[in-house]
């Protein structure tokens, strides 16, 4: 005992350092005011790669800044790694924060923008004149990624460095133990930012007025378009029928269900199921948009047949002022775009596109230097996958275990996100959309020049998906580097290993949508034995034509009658089924035309085609009018409480005939949609099932991995991880980026990574 006493007398003196989300997030301040409550001396400082802290002072004393560390770090850190050493005691005699250093080129952290905390929010509504301000932020909170233009991370490099500190501002910003101590974007109503109402006939920028004339705008069914934090919202009451179709047409979306935002989660529970992971990502500081099972129906015109509500939480100040304010509880809060057009971001933009159509527009004279989407997430098991990738979220890197330095994968085509490389951290940029947008394009190119220059990329390699008619694999060619083009399945198998540090083999199941096979087909429905590297075929979906290419995705009914035509020949015509009743029996003529004449039908295995095929044949979804529409329909109508499934046969490959003879039978026999379609699912499940046995009977792998779009099915997700986990394997998801096509750059890079290192061996 003596022995301890006297040691916990002893001097410490010791080097840290920090890797993670540790800059930009007050995390320097943090260290100070810990060390000085901890009467430790010594100096924090960033370095590119990381936080640098020294530290001396009595045992006793470290060990409890040690424990400190930990338990009391700012809500939005994350360790990946921490160092420890002893070195020689330099006799400081108080705690320091030194200035950045610029010492390499290693990947610097740039936080993602982070939801107004709850000290700030208390701060505005004290509401002394000079804090009752809507852009309120302090170091653990405000925005981050959406107003940076180089690093290190100084206002001076951000959207902010027009703006001025007023005299009270730069106390705060100096005073080491104020929440503002070097908090790069703040500002005051005095010296910051402002908002602005822009309407016909006035503009106004007292924040009083504005917040009485948005609520009249809103509560009366008007349209409001607001700039948010990575760019405009359209916004109406979600109580009014007539304001949310109003919105439709703006918009020219017909189907695709708006999300929400509630004024808090009190109101929100009213209106849907929220379990604790679910809670969890409702109200930390990314403030995604949550998916949530709906509970109360709401006004028409939402998100009818999806049984799933998309809902986020006020995350800007103002959001939280506006709530005040307004009538209802509940808003819709859409991305401020039209149609597949990338969101605005820019306030003379807004005004062109947005003037002539609402009926109110919020700005604020801060730039937006990187636009960013809200994220979409889903709690699935108990665990959060995402669906979309954007705010919150990027641009945290993702550790693998290859080296990916500079090497830039250009992703896929229709849910873009490209990646780039450092050392052995891929940076995935934020959700981009539709390449085939022209602005959507345009905002790639422009993003992939940003990300270069922000995260000092110069590549050397490039990666990209085997389709020549992908803009990103277009676009990867003209850059006339060595070009690594990986097969899109293998790419999503591979990027799931990546995440999670796998390198051996596994058994991968890629259920997708489409991409290009290896033999010139559709792929989509593959179970294949992959590494990083290489990937063997084992067995797939046997093909099925898709009448029309591209036009069978827009309507799910060609790919029912090329089903139906596997099964019955022209003989199809025959059968009463009613969905063929909502289509023109000439357009059916044609697509039989098509089929007897193998005319532009290419072949295709995925299970994302059947998906449609199946839900257009029980009439779920004859025409699809946004993407997944029809499986996303088709989910919805599933029943945890029914069991039963169709049969399969598998020989070379897996195949439909007995499935779909089956589901006709059960439609003409009027057996209830809902009943077919969780038997189609768990046949789905049985298929996965039986061919994961045969191939660990073949191969030694007991790792699964399931990935490509198929898997965001919830149903299909939740119950394959539960029958899997019965043949003891480990089963594998992607969890830090999305399993749809969101997600492929992060496979594309981790492949091209282990080729470079083969090719180097
Ligand atoms: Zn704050
Ligand atoms: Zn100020
Ligand atoms: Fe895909």
């Amino acid at each position: 005992m003596i022995k301890n006493k006297n040691r916990n007398h002893s001097i410490i003196s010791r080097e840290i350092i920090i890797r993670g989300l540790v800059q930009g997030i007050g995390f320097r301040p943090f260290i100070y005011r810990l060390a000085h409550d901890c009467q430790l001396n010594g100096w924090v400082r960033n370095t590119n790669e990381a936080v640098l802290i020294r530290i001396e002072g009595k045992e006793e004393n470290y060990n409890c800044f040690r424990l400190r560390l930990h338990s009391q770090k700012p809500w939005t850190a994350i360790y990946s790694s921490m160092e420890e050493k002893d070195v020689s005691p330099m006799g400081y005699n108080h705690f320091t924060i030194e200035a950045s250093e610029d010492v390499s080129d290693q990947v610097t952290r740039v936080s993602p923008d982070i939801a107004v905390c709850e000290a700030c929010l208390d701060d505005m509504r004290r509401s002394s004149s000079r804090n009752y301000y809507p852009l309120v932020n302090c170091t653990f909170c405000g925005p981050r990624f959406s107003i940076i233009k180089s690093l290190p991370y100084d206002r001076k490099h951000t959207s902010m460095a027009e703006f001025i500190l007023c005299e009270q501002c730069q106390i705060e910003y100096h005073d080491i133990m104020d929440r503002r101590f070097h908090a790069q974007p703040i500002a005051c109503n005095q010296c910051g930012p402002h908002y602005e109402l822009w309407k016909t006939d006035h503009k106004t920028k007292n924040i009083h007025e504005i917040l009485n004339a948005l609520a009249i705008i809103i509560d009366n069914g008007g349209v409001l378009a607001m700039k948010g934090t990575g760019g405009y919202h359209l916004m109406v009451d979600a109580g009014h029928e007539d304001a949310v179709h109003k919105l439709r047409s703006i918009k020219q979306r017909d189907q695709k269900p708006f999300a929400l935002m509630f004024k808090d989660i009190k109101c929100l529970r009213e209106y849907a199921y929220i379990n604790n992971a679910e809670q969890n990502a409702l109200t930390n500081w990314k403030r995604p948009i949550v998916l949530l099972r709906q509970k109360k129906s709401l006004v028409k015109g939402i998100n009818e047949g999806f049984g799933a509500l998309g809902v986020m939480l006020p995350y800007m100040p103002m959001h939280f002022l506006m709530f005040d304010h307004l009538k209802t509880p509940v808003v819709v809060m859409t991305s401020g775009n039209l149609r597949d057009e990338p969101i605005v971001t820019e306030n003379q933009v807004a005004l062109k596109k947005f003037g002539d159509r609402v009926d109110g527009i919020v700005v604020y004279n801060r730039d937006i230097h990187n636009r960013i989407d809200d994220s979409v997430v889903k709690v699935v098991g108990d665990k959060q996958r995402i669906i979309r990738r954007a705010r919150g979220f990027v641009p945290l890197p993702v550790q693998i275990p290859v080296n990916v330095d500079n090497i830039l994968a250009t992703g896929a085509e229709l849910t873009n996100c490209f990646a780039v490389g450092k050392g052995k951290e891929v940076i995935m940029s934020q959700h981009l959309g539709d390449l085939k947008d022209f602005e959507t394009y345009t905002f790639y190119t422009e993003t992939i020049e940003k990300f270069k220059s922000l995260f000092r990329v110069n590549p050397q390699i490039v990666a990209t998906d085997k389709h020549p008619d992908y803009l990103a694999t277009q676009y990867a060619r003209e850059l006339e580097l060595p070009l690594i083009e990986v097969q899109h399945h293998h790419a999503h198998i591979a990027g799931c290993m990546a995440e999670h540090n796998q390198t051996e083999p596994v058994i991968g199941v890629c259920f997708d949508g489409t991409g290009l096979g290896d033999d010139g087909h559709i792929w989509g429905g593959e179970f294949m034995y992959t590494d990083l590297n290489s990937f063997e075929r084992f067995i797939h979906f046997e093909y099925l034509p898709l009448p029309g290419g591209d036009k069978s995705i827009k309507d799910p009914w060609r790919t029912a009658i090329a089903c139906l035509y596997r099964v019955y020949g022209r003989a199809l015509t025959g059968i009463e089924l009613p969905f063929m009743n909502k289509v023109n029996m000439k357009d059916i003529n044609l697509v039989l035309d098509m089929l007897d004449r193998e005319i532009n039908t290419p072949q295709s295995s995925a299970v994302g085609r059947l998906f449609d095929a199946i839900a257009a044949l029980t009439g779920t979804c004859i025409h699809s009018d946004f993407h997944a529409q029809a499986p996303m329909l088709f989910e919805a109508l599933t029943d945890e409480s029914i069991q039963s499934e169709y049969t399969f046969n598998i020989s070379s490959t897996i195949q439909l005939k007995a499935t779909i003879k089956e589901i006709v039978d059960d439609i003409i026999k009027k057996i209830p949609i809902p009943v077919i379609a969780t038997k189609f699912h768990n046949t789905l499940v049985s298929i996965i099932v039986y061919c994961v046995k045969n191939m660990m009977k073949r191969y030694a792998s007991r790792k699964v991995v399931l990935s490509g779009g198929v898997f965001q099915n919830a149903f299909l997700l939740e119950k394959t991880e539960r029958e899997l986990a019965k043949l003891e394997v480990d089963v594998l998801i992607p969890l830090q980026v999305p399993c749809n096509d969101g997600g492929l750059a992060l496979g594309q890079i981790a492949v091209a990574a282990a080729k470079r290192e083969q090719q180097k061996k």
